[in-house]
């Protein structure tokens, strides 16, 4: 089965402004098409796996009980557009804790293809910011940038920066989910 990975914030949902968190469901907003690609890579046999930093939980902004039920929605939306999300990964930790999870650190990714017998050298992570990319390559996972969410600040980054080191820059770029998802599919 063909996996990709998703980060949530940017990819699938908007950023809140001032990057701000999503802390309940009225600060959930999908972002256009973004349904109708993971419904497309739903049945087109992608395994979807999402990989999301929430430190907004160990910063005390919001709670655990207040994420399940973020993703809870969530998953009902998708599933009712005809997609299907495999698993959600994240890392509640605030940022200074030192965790192994949190992007840049590879930790969820690699937990996820453990947990689900991933060939890594197969897969993709789908995410628009330069520690998304960090986080796939140190996982052994192609990263794609998105354009929506930061995706444009990363791209300056690590596009138009010649000192940007090999590890930042992504192996394909798109638009947003959905033209990845027509990438992907097609590939
Ligand atoms: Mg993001
Ligand atoms: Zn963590």
């Amino acid at each position: 089965m063909k996996t990709i990975f998703l980060d949530r914030d940017g990819v699938i949902n908007k950023n809140p402004s001032d990057y701000g968190y999503v802390c309940n469901w009225t600060d959930f907003t999908f972002l256009p098409n973004a349904l109708e690609a993971i419904r497309d890579l739903t049945h087109n046999g992608f395994r979807i796996i999402v990989a999301t930093n929430q430190a907004g939980i160990g910063k005390g902004i919001y709670t655990e009980q207040d994420l399940t039920d973020i993703h809870c929605q969530m998953l009902t939306e998708i599933e009712e557009t005809g997609g299907y999300i495999h698993k959600i990964y994240y890392c509640p930790h605030h940022p200074d804790a030192g965790c192994e999870c949190r992007k840049p650190k590879p930790g969820m990714l690699i937990q996820a293809a453990r947990e689900h017998n991933i060939d890594v050298s197969k897969t993709f992570y789908i995410g628009d910011s330069i520690t998304d990319i960090q986080a796939a390559r140190r996982a052994d996972i192609s990263p794609i940038l998105v354009l929506t969410g930061h995706g444009r600040d990363s791209y300056n980054h690590c596009i138009n920066s010649d000192s940007t080191a090999k590890t930042d820059k992504p192996n394909k770029i798109f638009t947003n989910l959905y033209t990845a998802s027509r990438w992907l599919i097609q590939c």
